[in-house]
């Protein structure tokens, strides 16, 4: 699969604190030495891969990350707090190129994967450490490190979860523009004629699914007649198949022959894809013939004990419940 997430990123490390010039002042001892503290350090950013999260879509929402500046030091010998370092978790899978040098970062390939891309700056030491045999009132302090700040590219490669299947015209382009909230990018795609549609569906933050249509799954895919067939190949993954049928114009078609139709290409294709976890969306709902056509499916999908959805991309109704139904479906699956 060379779906692939991507999304570019700001990221700031914090700056280290500066370390404190102080001298002890006592009422009895009025030349006290030095006791100015050192700086903390500043937080650093760190990714971490995290197997619950499935894409980068939050950080299409959000773009700057800063983790906190180490705190100053201060007299009494007392050190400053150090910055928190920002934790970023990202999906399993999640590559990190440095868009500035043109640099791979890290490749986040397992769980728990970790790496630093923006190192917190050192806290500069206190004039409580200059004090010398011959100095024995330094006003000299460091300063803390600066910060880092970087421009960063996340890519993620998809894997479509749920595969749309149905004739032309189902609706199935305008139910993935509907439930989805942003386009995975296509890379590497091999067909020139033919581009699947894609769609990243968020349900909440850590959870979310991949749907891409089949185009051209039509009777004679399977010897090749349509176009689909290559592309079958690249969806033999998808966790669950959800079959869009509509009442179209056409009067010798209804959706429950076009079901069976579907259903009986898929089986000469692939084996392997006719297995998988089906549901059954009728579309269109807004339309007048469709109401009437809804008895009739139920009954299908019943007959065929399939989740049965009937849905309009146009009004909204039904896209909820059905994304919802995938998104459970997806989630047995990647269990299983
Ligand atoms: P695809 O070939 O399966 O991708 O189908 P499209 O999404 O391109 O839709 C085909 C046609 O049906 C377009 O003219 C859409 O505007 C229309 N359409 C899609 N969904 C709905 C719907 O829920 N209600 C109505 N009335 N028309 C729809
Ligand atoms: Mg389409």
């Amino acid at each position: 699969m060379k779906f692939v997430d991507e999304v570019s990123i700001e990221i700031r490390s914090g700056k280290g604190g500066d370390g404190a010039v102080s001298f002890l002042r006592e009422k009895f001892r009025p030349k006290g030495g030095p006791d100015g503290g050192d700086g903390g350090r500043g937080g650093n950013v760190v990714f971490v891969a995290d197997e619950n999260l499935s894409t980068l879509l939050d950080f299409r929402y959000n773009r700057h990350y800063r983790a906190p500046h180490g705190q100053n030091g201060m007299s009494r010998q007392m050190y400053g707090k150090k910055g928190e370092d920002k934790i970023i978790r990202v999906p399993v899978g999640t590559v990190i190129w440095d868009l500035d040098a043109d640099i791979l970062v890290a490749d986040l390939d397992h769980h728990g994967a970790e790496i630093i891309a923006a190192q917190g700056g050192q806290g500069g030491r206190g004039n409580m450490h200059f004090a010398t045999s011959t100095n024995q009132t330094p006003r000299r302090a460091e300063p803390g490190e600066p910060f880092e700040q970087r421009s960063v590219k996340l890519t993620l490669k998809l894997m479509a979860d749920v595969g749309l299947v149905g004739f032309p015209n189902a609706g199935k382009s305008t139910f993935i523009s509907r439930v989805s909230a942003a386009k995975p990018k296509i890379a590497d795609y091999p067909f020139t004629t033919l581009t699947p549609n894609l769609g990243m569906v968020r349900i909440d933050v850590d959870r979310g699914f991949v749907v891409a249509d089949i185009p051209g799954l039509i009777p004679g895919a399977s010897e090749g007649a349509g176009l689909g067939h290559r592309f079958l190949r690249h969806v033999e993954r998808v966790a669950v198949l959800a079959f869009l049928v509509c009442v179209g114009p056409e009067e010798d078609r209804s959706p429950v022959a076009d079901y069976r139709a579907l259903v009986n290409e898929l089986e000469l294709y692939s084996e392997e894809l006719a297995k998988k976890p089906r549901l059954l969306f009728l579309t269109k709902a807004d339309l007048p013939d469709t109401k009437d056509a809804e008895d009739e499916v139920r009954a299908l999908a019943e007959a065929e004990g399939l989740p049965f959805f009937v849905l309009s991309s146009v009004t909204g109704e039904g896209l909820d419940p059905a994304r919802y139904a995938l998104m459970d479906v997806v989630e047995a699956e990647r269990r299983a």
